[in-house]
């Protein structure tokens, strides 16, 4: 099977693995196991910010910035196709009570000029805006890239109106890979931002939410009151370590792969695939044109041993990681190809 539904399929190689038994333990409550306390340095220093805390997963990273950094009634504003609208079962409402303002926009970035337009004027009527998040690079975008430009703007407008800015930097060591700017230079004089260990990087579990020491304070008090504060978490700390020395090269060669897949599927009939697609390890496309829904042709492939992911009515998404090498890129392409070629005889 050729897994593309997501990063997230990788399983942890034996070398993961003997790392992840080999791990020094202590108590992560404590602040005394010292390899969650190394991985918190090490991707603090990666993003160039002062502390770090690790969390079990990327969506209480996103969960607890924005409950750091808002109030009950406050708006956060962000993608409309971002996680945090969308997957993340609106935990910034249920549990942050915050009403989220979502801009709608082509591929998952909006202007710095849509930003300042969503930006409320500060009024007894209204919600305040409080807090902006920028998803580097996006998910359910296909893995467009933010130019640093852009965020930079974005960055400086929110605090000129005294909201903060967050990174949900879930894949953003694939936007360091896919353009050379470093992790420090996306991340500077963000309040917030993060990276996942469980996606491109083949970790099993964990991400490091990342900012300035008095955020990481309060990040810590919300990580306790969710339940996300660990004991042994040195063990999936390690994976994380295992990942940083071994798996960051592999994410070049992951957005690579993407960028052969829509090569090689880009004319096949009835494929509809924007020129920008697969900017980093993700591609989308569109099976409108063969009459057919998402789901259907996701079976299709299926069925020839090639899993990809529905994500809309028509659009499918592929994602590359580490798990499938170039063979098996070559080989989906050639089941997604026979496939649009098959539902397009069909329908004539
Ligand atoms: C996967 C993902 C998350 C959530 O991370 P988990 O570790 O799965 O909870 C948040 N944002 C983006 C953009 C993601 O791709």
């Amino acid at each position: 099977m050729i897994d593309l539904y997501s990063d997230t399929q990788t399983r942890p190689t034996p070398g993961m693995r003997e790392a992840m038994a080999r791990a020094e333990v202590g108590d992560e409550q404590s602040d005394s196991d010292p390899t969650t306390l190394a991985l918190c340095e090490r991707v603090a220093d990666l993003l160039g910010m002062e502390a770090g805390v690790f969390m079990p997963s990327g969506t209480m990273c996103n969960l607890v910035s924005i409950l750091v950094q808002t109030r009950p009634g406050d708006e956060i504003v962000v993608d409309d196709q971002s996680h945090i609208y969308n997957t993340e079962a609106a935990g910034s409402a249920a549990i942050g009570g915050v009403s989220v303002k979502a801009l709608s926009t082509p591929a998952g970035l909006f202007t710095p000029e849509a930003f300042e337009a969503a930006i409320r004027p500060p009024a007894r009527t209204a919600p305040r805006s409080a807090l902006v998040s920028v998803e580097q690079t996006t998910s359910f975008s296909g893995g467009s890239v933010w130019p640093l430009t852009d965020m930079r703007r974005i960055r400086d407008l929110a605090h000129h109106k005294g909201m903060k800015a967050h990174i949900d930097g879930a894949r953003l060591l694939n936007a360091v890979a896919a353009t050379d700017i470093s992790a420090r230079d996306y991340a500077k004089g963000f309040d917030s931002v993060w990276i996942d260990l469980s996606k491109g990087l083949g970790c099993p579990v964990g991400a490091v939410l990342c900012g300035a020491s008095h955020f990481i304070v309060e990040a810590w008090r919300w990580k306790y009151r969710l339940g996300g504060a660990m004991r042994q978490s040195g063990i999936l700390a390690a994976a994380g370590l295992y990942a940083l020395d071994h798996h960051v090269d592999q994410l070049e060669l992951d957005n690579a792969n993407a960028g052969e897949l829509k090569a090689r599927i880009t004319g096949a009939p009835g494929l509809a695939i924007e020129p920008d697609a697969a900017q980093s390890n993700i591609l989308c496309f569109s099976v409108e044109a063969l009459g057919i829904t998402a789901t259907a042709f996701a079976e299709a492939c299926l069925a020839e041993d090639v899993r990809i992911r529905a994500i809309g009515a028509h659009q499918i998404r592929a994602t590359t990681h580490l798990d499938v090498d170039r063979a098996g890129i070559l080989q989906a392409a050639d089941v997604i190809r026979a496939q649009a070629a098959r539902f397009h005889e069909v329908r004539r």
